[in-house]
């Protein structure tokens, strides 16, 4: 697998990724899955295998045939490796299943966690999303409350992981949705400003507050009972604690 991994990076920049191919690999073991996809966009998965009775984590990428592939894989490389810095392992759909709200949040949430080492690594900030995509939010007004809430913090967040033209069209649709949204449900003005404190609150976040960051997340925007969770449990194993 670690060759497979290999064969997508750049002469120069394999001595700063393979530290990172090694924990990604060290962690899921054998159960790493590596498929492609012609979406411009690539995804990953995290998953669980029951193995002798133990839960192990189980880790898939979809990788892009046609858009950035070396900054798609590393990018999804460094979603794989995070629950062991921040000790939340969230199980997500290679697809983003917009019903389950925690973990699309989650995924958001991740790439503020994951965009530093992204950087570090020497890749640019315009690479590290593919493909944005624009809504019309003044024909969108009939959709429930729930999703101008889920679109105003996608826009938020996703703002500052953006190039200086993907951040402009961010900075108009939360304009938009300020001003669309609340002319339809007046009570999202104080959703909005609320939500917004739980993004600030975050700045200042290290990737092990995360878990806890997510908890007052599911009670903000009532998404059920925060219960347990999986964290990892050193390598190749996974435990489950309390919120
Ligand atoms: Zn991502």
């Amino acid at each position: 697998m670690k060759q497979t991994f290999l064969d997508h990076i750049s002469n120069e920049k394999i001595s700063v990724v393979e530290p990172l191919i090694n924990k990604v690999i060290g962690f899921y073991r054998e159960n790493l899955e590596l498929v492609r996809t012609d979406d411009v966009q690539s995804t990953f998965a995290r998953e669980i295998k029951d193995q002798e009775g133990k839960i192990v984590p189980l880790g898939k990428i979809q990788l892009t045939t046609k858009g950035n592939i070396e900054e798609g894989l590393v990018h999804e490389l460094l979603h794989l490796a995070l629950p062991l810095k921040t000790g939340l392992y969230t199980m997500e759909k290679t697809r983003q299943d917009p019903q389950n709200f925690f973990a699309v949040y989650n995924n958001m949430a991740e790439h503020d966690l994951i965009l530093p080492d992204f950087l570090e690594m020497g890749y640019h900030l315009e690479t590290f999303l593919a493909g944005g995509f624009t809504i019309d939010y003044k024909r969108e007004s009939k959709e429930a409350m729930g999703w101008w809430i889920y679109e105003y913090i996608r826009n938020v967040i996703t703002k500052n992981h953006l190039g200086s033209v993907g951040a402009k069209q961010s900075e108009k649709a939360i304009k938009d949705i300020r001003q669309y949204g609340v002319q339809f449900y007046p009570r999202l003005d104080n959703s909005f400003k609320t939500v917004y404190e739980w993004i600030k609150s975050r700045k200042k976040m290290e990737p092990k507050d995360h878990p806890q960051m997510m908890r007052a997340l599911i009670v903000l925007l009532n998404l059920g009972t925060p219960g347990k969770y999986l964290a990892p449990d050193g390598d190749g194993a996974l435990k489950e604690v309390s919120f």
